[in-house]
């Protein structure tokens, strides 16, 4: 059940002159958050990425003043997760069909007025894939903005949370997401706390990243689940805990309310550029 504050910050609860109007607002601002429904090891469910964008940003979107043009659209729950087939439940839409996707959406949201889209999303394996089709959809459609954003990114205290590693790798199902996890809901969090193969050795070490390699970042190998990890977890969950994740959680609404409302402030896009 949606709350009443909520209802009056998601696009789709309006009615078709309604939306018109709000669309038509200087400075609208549409935020579509993106996840996936893929594994997430033993301990987290399939929703862990959905959840996280949802959830994040609907108490992003509370901390702002209500009379600002923002809101959010429906999740996109189903993402592009080709990494993680073959472990049950993992279900994933080609690259193709996202570009087609966002960039259909996307026209109808510039022909209505909407000036800028944030694409917000929280799994790691579609972040280059949206960065590509948000490009490609601004060229189309000059006269709104697109503004492709990883929950996970830029979010300078989660240095002091969680280990350079993972900061660095966004690893999955463990420290950080096993955490945020039992702030939000330690029902949907299992007793497991797998960690993965490299943690024994170190990833420079291990033959199957050559040195220099990295899992993501500077020189990434687009790496298979099924390269690395048996239990589907890609760093270590063992440390996790709902003291840490409710640190993170302060984290990440800090960082994105500060982003949101400076994003609300700018006049971006150029406007003249039309
Ligand atoms: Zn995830």
């Amino acid at each position: 059940m949606i709350e009443i504050h909520s209802k009056k910050l998601r696009f789709d609860y309006y009615s078709w002159p309604k939306a018109k109007e709000l669309a038509s607002q200087k400075g609208s601002t549409l935020v579509w958050p993106f996840g996936a429904t893929e594994q997430h090891g033993p301990h987290l469910p399939l929703i862990t990425d959905t959840f996280f964008a949802e959830n994040i940003l609907k108490e992003v979107l509370e901390r702002l003043p209500i009379e600002l043009p923002i809101w959010m659209l429906p999740s996109q729950s189903i993402g592009f997760s080709p990494e993680h087939l073959g472990f049950p439940g993992t279900l994933s839409i080609s690259a193709n069909l996202m570009i087609e996707l966002v960039t259909e959406i996307g026209q109808q949201l510039a022909e209505i007025g909407i000036t800028r889209l944030v694409l917000f999303n929280a799994h790691g394996g579609q972040i280059g894939l949206l960065q590509a089709v948000a490009r490609q959809l601004r060229v189309e459609c000059p006269s709104m903005a697109v503004l492709p954003c990883f929950l996970w990114s830029g979010v300078q205290s989660l240095n002091e949370l969680i280990p350079d590693k993972e900061v660095e790798e966004g690893l999955h199902a463990a420290l950080a997401e096993t955490s945020l996890m039992l702030s939000f809901d330690g029902d949907l969090v299992g007793n497991e706390r797998p960690f993965s193969k490299e943690e024994e050795s170190c990833v420079e070490n291990d033959t199957k990243v050559p040195f220099g390699w990295s899992l993501e970042g500077a020189a990434p190998c687009a790496w298979l689940t099924k390269d690395i990890s048996d239990t589907g977890v890609i760093g270590d969950s063992r440390g996790a805990n709902k003291q840490l994740g409710d640190s993170l959680r302060n984290a990440l609404l800090d960082h994105w309310t500060k982003l949101f409302l400076s994003l609300m402030e700018s006049n971006w896009p150029n406007f003249d550029y039309k």
